[in-house]
Order: C-alpha cells, then sequence, then structure tokens
C-alpha cells in the first residue's frame, strides 16, 4: 500500500497512472468515458472526450523539476551509459568521475566563489546541510551564541523537521500545536523596513538568514522585489550573518535569473528539484570561501559531520552534467524569457471577481483566487482539456518545462482562463 504525499489517505480521489511520459506529456491512463461522465456530466459534453491514455501536457513539471520535459533522450543516454560503468559508489573515502566534473562545473557556473559542493539525496536534505554548515560556521569562529534562524514569513524549505521549523508553510502549523512556537527561528515579512527592524532586534543571535529568493514556491508562489534582497545582503554583511539561498525551486533559470544568486551573491546556496533536469533525485548545497574555511582546520572538530548515503550518486551526477550543457548549448535562459512574454500576451489584462491577483515571474505564473473553492473542480476540468494542473489552497498555477511549445503553453494559460468564464 503506498501512502501518499499531502493526502488524507481516507478522502483522496484515485491518483491518475501515468504509464509513459515524454517531453512535456504526461500519458495517463485515465479512468473510461462512463466513470468520467459520472461524475461531472454538465462539463464533459462540450469537451474532447477521454481515451484510455491520452497526453496531458504537465502545466506544473512534476514539481517543478522536469525543466527539459520527461525523458530526455541525451539525459537519459547519460544515466544508461553511466549504469553500465556502475551507479554509485559512496563518497566516504572514495571518489569518482562524475562528481568530480560536477563539483568543477557548479564551481564555474555558480556565481561569484561559491565553489565548495556538498551533495545530498534531496532539497529538504540540502537545506537541512545549509543550516547545519551556517550553525557550525560560528562555533568554528567562536561564535556560540548564535543559535537563532531567520526567514521569511509563508516560506518553505522542506519537508524534515528543522526546514520545516524554517519554513512558515500552514500545513505544518500542528508543530506550533505541540511544542509551541519556536524561539529560535525568526519570520519576517518580505518588506525592507521590517526586516530591518528584525536585524536591528536580533542581529547578535541569528546564525543565518535563509530565503526563497524572489519567489516563494510553496507558500503560495508569492514574489517580492530583489531590492529585498540587496538590502538584505548589505543587513548581513553589517552584522556578520550568513545570508542563504533555498534556490531548490528558484534555480536554474524558473525566475527569469539563471540564478537569482547571479544577482545578489549568498554565502550559500542550496540547488535541488531541477539540477538533474529532474531525471533523478539530488541537491546540492554550495557554500563560499569564507564558510568553507571556518571548516578548515587541522582540529577535527571543525569538520562537517554529515554524509547521506547517496550524496554523490554517480547516476545523478551525468544526469546534472548533461542536464547543465543542455541548459547552455540550447540557450534556455531565452527560452524562458520567451515563456514570459507568451504569459503577458495571454494574461494581461486578464481578471476577474473571483480571482485576487494574476502574478507571473519568469516561468512561473500564479493565479490567486479569493476563496479556494472557486478552484475545486479544476484538476477533473483542465484533464478533460489534456492539461495536468494541480492547484493548492487558494493558488492556481503553472511551471512549465523549458522546453513547451507555444501551442501547448497557450493551451495550459487558456485553460486557466476559461475556468473562469464558465458560466
Ligand atoms: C521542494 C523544495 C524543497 C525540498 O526539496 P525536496 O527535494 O522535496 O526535499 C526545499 N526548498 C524549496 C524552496 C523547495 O521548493
Amino acid at each position: 500500500m503506498i501512502w501518499y504525499p499531502y493526502e488524507q489517505m481516507k478522502t483522496m480521489k484515485e491518483p491518475i497512472k501515468i504509464v509513459d511520459a515524454k517531453g512535456v506529456y504526461l500519458y495517463a491512463e485515465l479512468p473510461d468515458e462512463d466513470s468520467v461522465a459520472e461524475g461531472h456530466s454538465s462539463l464533459q459534453r462540450d469537451t474532447p472526450r477521454c481515451k484510455r491514455t491520452v497526453p496531458t501536457i504537465d502545466a506544473v513539471s512534476s514539481w517543478w523539476c522536469q525543466i527539459h520535459g520527461y525523458c530526455n533522450p541525451e539525459i537519459t543516454e547519460a544515466i544508461k551509459a553511466q549504469a553500465d560503468n556502475f551507479s554509485h559508489v559512496m563518497l566516504g573515502g572514495l571518489t569518482h568521475d562524475p562528481v568530480q566534473r560536477l563539483s568543477k562545473k557548479l564551481a564555474e557556473w555558480l556565481p561569484g566563489d561559491l565553489n565548495y559542493c556538498f551533495f545530498s539525496d534531496s532539497g529538504s536534505v540540502a537545506v537541512e546541510v545549509a543550516l547545519k554548515m551556517a550553525l557550525q560556521y560560528y562555533v568554528n569562529i567562536g561564535q556560540k551564541h548564535r543559535i537563532k534562524i531567520m526567514s521569511l514569513t509563508h516560506s518553505y524549505h522542506g519537508d524534515t523537521f528543522k526546514t520545516m521549523e524554517a519554513g512558515d508553510d500552514e500545513d505544518y502549523h500542528f508543530i506550533l500545536e505541540v511544542y509551541g512556537e519556536n524561539p529560535n527561528v525568526i519570520h519576517v515579512p518580505t518588506t525592507i523596513p521590517e526586516l530591518e527592524e528584525a536585524f536591528e532586534k536580533h542581529h547578535e543571535d541569528i546564525y543565518c538568514f535563509i530565503v526563497e529568493p524572489l519567489l516563494q514556491g510553496a507558500g503560495g508562489m508569492r514574489m517580492y522585489d530583489i531590492s529585498y534582497l540587496r538590502r538584505a545582503r548589505e543587513l548581513c554583511d553589517q552584522y556578520g550573518v550568513l545570508l542563504i539561498f533555498d534556490e531548490v525551486a528558484t534555480g536554474f533559470g524558473r525566475t527569469g535569473y539563471r540564478f537569482v544568486a547571479d544577482e545578489v551573491l549568498p554565502d550559500i546556496i542550496v540547488l535541488g528539484k531541477a539540477l538533474t533536469g529532474g531525471h533523478i533525485g539530488h541537491a546540492a548545497t554550495v557554500a563560499n570561501q569564507k564558510v568553507y574555511d571556518a571548516f578548515y582546520s587541522d582540529d577535527a572538530d571543525k569538520a562537517l559531520m554529515h554524509g547521506p548515503t547517496f550524496m554523490g550518486n554517480a547516476l545523478a551526477c551525468v544526469a546534472a552534467l548533461k542536464s547543465i550543457e543542455l541548459f547552455e548549448k540550447n540557450d534556455y535562459m531565452s527560452k524562458i524569457h520567451h515563456i514570459t512574454e507568451i504569459f503577458h500576451e495571454e494574461m494581461d489584462g486578464f481578471s476577474h471577481e473571483a480571482i485576487k491577483e494574476v502574478r507571473m515571474m519568469g516561468g512561473c505564473l500564479c493565479i490567486e483566487v479569493k476563496d479556494p473553492a472557486s478552484l475545486k473542480g479544476y484538476q477533473e476540468y483542465a484533464l478533460r482539456r489534456g492539461v495536468f494542473a494541480r492547484p493548492f489552497l487558494s493558488y492556481l498555477y503553472t511551471m512549465p518545462p523549458y522546453i513547451i511549445e507555444d501551442d501547448d503553453l497557450r493551451t495550459i494559460l487558456r485553460c486557466m482562463k476559461e475556468w473562469f468564464q464558465i458560466p
């Protein structure tokens, strides 16, 4: 029995069974016509009929990671070739060519002196590593009083315990019920005066300011201005606080910047999701020289004591290398800018009384509605139009694969608009 994510198992809908996935299309084994028609009689009639296996455009890139679409032939080939050699060896006392090449590539590719790559198997773990690294940084330099994290309201940093605490996701507020508010986490809104005030008040106690830069994903596709991050960088410098960018979602072009770190340089950057082009789970916590130097010592106690079993997995590393190669070779940044243009073409001026706001940035577009009830039934509606979507709470959004063709992108966006125009 599979225990599905974020679901009440008792009431969850039957999951859609995917039998094939290529490019932007999921090939879903949809229920046959009769069972669909029963549930949704009025909408069913004037829409294309569901066949048993139909291509469905994935509007959300499988939780935002499939930037090249599914089953990219070159990434698949790289994985196959490496699997013939070996799939995995641990990094405990061992190393190998794919992980060496990936760390070198990331060091070159990432801005500034973000050069020291610690690999792990998921974004949550990579955030844990970043937090642990930041805390120990201060221990190593003799500032043990810094024990608090500063993070953003509505932030999401993963599902493990420390990342839940650093985050501010309503779904996790049950931990507040049992533990009470954690005095070691300070949440600040994305407004500069409040940020300045929080730094003034807490700067002696905090060991990091961690943010999802520019775009807060799971917290509701909230977007804020780069000037906030520039000010955060200044304040971190002024007060000697480490700045961590959790770019698990925003990295690899999603905001319209390759990395937000290209604009404002953090001390530690966390990468995940699209790192391997979405083909295998992997993540990286990349530190700058200053952080690394605080660990580099003759003193064994100053070492970073962490080591996920599957860190630096060879299949993941070759997938990531190929993904980055494709990103550069095929000028993905211009693809992303083109996606933004189409967002504007389709959505500028679009409004409806049920809608609170339409916002867009890079390869992300979100319609926030006033009442979550107005999104009820959207997923089924979209499926019948050949689009897979997964709205949550008040947010109907798309983060398409970057390789999406204009027609398919317009199909996604028109589906979103037409939903509000149903009488
Ligand atoms: C998805 C996500 C994570 C967690 O990554 P997992 O691989 O799901 O553990 C962390 N931070 C941000 C910003 C994310 O979007």
